[in-house]
This record gives C-alpha cells, sequence and structure tokens, in this order.
C-alpha cells in the first residue's frame, strides 16, 4: 500500500517511513496545512488530515506534535510550534528558570484518512527539560531528555524505538495491518 505522509518536516516523513517500512510505502508531500487550534493533538492531526485528503484525493496520514511542561501548566501544549518559532529552546529555559520540577510529557497525534475512512492515534512520553545535548533531531530533541540521553542525542533507530511519534506510529500500523491488508 502506498501512503502520502503530509507535513512540511523531512524528519517526521523519514521516521514515518522507517517505522512502516514492510507494509507501507511513504510518500513525503511537504504541503502546507493551516494549523488548527484544538486542545487535543488527536484532534488537530484529523482536521489536517481531513484537509490533506480534500486537496490530494488518496490516503494520507498527518501528525501533530505537544509538548506539555509540567511547572508551567502544560505549556507550550498544542502550541509548541509557534512557541519553537518564536522564543526557542533559550526561551523555554529561561521561563523554567528557578523550576526545580523539569517534568514534561511530548505527545503525537497521527491521523489517517482516506476517503472512506478515518483514525487517528496518539503516541505519548515523559521526559525532563534539560540544558541542551546533542546534535541529532530537530525541534525540542536537544532539550527533552529521556532515561539519561536527549532526543538528539540518540540515533534515529533508538528515537523511533521510544517517541512519543513512534508509539503513535506503531498504534496506526497494526491498525493498518488488521483492517487494510
Ligand atoms: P508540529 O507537529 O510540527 O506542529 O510540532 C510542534 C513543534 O514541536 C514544532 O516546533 C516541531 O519542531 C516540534 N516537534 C515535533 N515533533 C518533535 C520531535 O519529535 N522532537 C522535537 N521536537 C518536535
Amino acid at each position: 500500500m502506498r501512503i502520502t505522509f503530509v507535513t512540511s518536516n523531512e524528519h517526521k516523513a523519514r521516521e514515518a517511513a522507517g517505522i512502516l517500512a514492510g507494509l507501507a510505502e511513504i510518500e513525503h508531500v511537504p504541503l502546507e496545512i493551516p494549523e488548527l487550534r484544538y486542545e487535543s493533538v488527536a484532534e488537530i492531526a484529523a482536521g489536517k488530515a481531513a484537509y490533506a485528503y480534500s486537496v490530494l484525493q488518496r490516503p494520507v496520514i498527518t501528525d501533530d506534535t505537544g509538548l506539555f511542561i509540567h511547572a508551567l501548566n502544560g505549556f507550550p501544549g498544542t502550541c509548541a510550534a509557534y512557541v519553537q518559532k518564536t522564543i526557542g529552546n533559550t526561551g523555554i529555559l529561561a521561563l523554567m528558570a528557578g523550576y526545580a520540577n523539569r517534568s514534561a510529557t511530548f505527545e503525537t497525534g497521527i491521523a489517517y484518512h482516506d476517503g472512506d475512512c478515518q483514525r487517528s492515534f496518539t503516541g505519548a512520553i515523559k521526559g525532563t527539560i534539560v540544558l541542551p545535548r546533542g546534535c541529532g533531531g530537530f525541534g525540542y530533541d536537544p532539550v527533552f531528555e529521556v532515561d539519561g540521553k536527549t532526543l538528539a542525542e540518540m540515533t534515529e533507530e533508538e528515537k523511533n524505538r521510544i517517541s512519543h511519534r513512534a508509539i503513535g506510529l506503531h498504534a496506526l500500523r497494526r491498525w493498518l495491518a488488521e483492517e487494510k491488508q
């Protein structure tokens, strides 16, 4: 089966292609999708998938990621892209000065839409906000630590074994294997 991953982020498309390998061939289309505002990453991903399907008219996957920092009452949450673009990791670290509780959750909603059928899945991982380390990955990876390593210090395979996106994509993979083969 062939599915189009619609994202402007090539890292995400590569991660998805790795996880769905052997089941689906992933084509990457960097279509700009208007950012929808909902509280949940699954709802935002589903809205993006409906939009992407309406434009491309073929099976699509979209995703949306949120970062929820517990000491900041869940900020930046589903506004993670805007916050990364404006104040970035340096700004996040400045906001957290003085907080002993550094815990945070990364969440990704993964949505599938093929015209007949639409489904969404959520993956989450817990970690800690730390000073930046590592040179892999993208976005918040250098400041998000899990079990002693930031996501930017992991290889793509290591990140794909544990990440919020990987958990959501594995749930999609299981569902596709049952429903679509
Ligand atoms: P979006 O899903 O592209 O809107 O992601 C929100 C923000 O989180 C963007 O700034 C992304 O760069 C960042 N982001 C998404 N996924 C990851 C990830 O796996 N690691 C680090 N940052 C991420």
